[in-house]
């Protein structure tokens, strides 16, 4: 597929043992695409993605593969052989997905952090047909490309309950479960 290509300083190489288990699918929650993809490539944030979604399906690398991106933040996850991570970036991929979540109007550059557990997610903006082809897309280049199995693609909710709910409870797992089998 057709990937785009800017550079966020917001990286680290990986080092001997890091190598990537799970990919984290996140959403922005900010209402514009331009004002995600400055704030994933602003060394003032310290935040940053391996791929980024835009509404319109483009997909944007801006942390190589083979570098640590720094999405995970506090994490934990237990992988099926029952082993135990934390603090996942070193171990996994992050994507980011244009979507404002039902912050949009309110909060066009993302929500407090407070307010990020409890909005009405009845309002949120929904993920684009596009978004979700263009995702299985990706998502089944990098499975093969570093021996993944379905499991291996976690929500950031998933890994850090508590403090994140992206992507979502309005994010479609069983379209792309299904996008991912046919
Ligand atoms: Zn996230």
């Amino acid at each position: 597929m057709k990937t785009n290509h800017r550079s966020s300083p917001n990286r680290r190489p990986r080092t001997e043992g890091e190598t990537i288990r799970l990919i984290v699918l996140h959403a922005t929650y900010m209402a514009e695409d331009e004002d995600a993809l400055q704030r994933l490539c602003d060394p003032a944030t310290q935040v940053s993605c391996h791929y980024y979604l835009a509404r319109d399906g483009a997909v944007t690398q801006l942390v190589p593969d083979a570098e640590v991106a720094w999405h995970a933040g506090v994490s934990r996850w237990t992988f099926p052989n029952g082993e135990t991570l934390e603090n996942l970036n070193p171990y996994s991929l992050g994507i980011e997905i244009g979507n404002a979540g039902p912050f949009g109007k309110l909060y066009p550059k993302g929500p407090p952090k407070e307010l990020e557990q409890a909005p009405d997610w009845t309002q949120a903006e929904p993920f684009t047909e596009v978004q979700y082809s263009a995702l299985a897309t990706l998502l089944q280049g990098l499975m093969a490309r570093h021996n993944l199995k379905l499991e291996a693609i976690v929500a950031h909710s998933a890994i850090a309950p508590g403090r994140k709910t992206d992507p979502g409870p309005h994010f479609d797992w069983v379209k792309l479960h299904a996008l991912l089998l046919a």
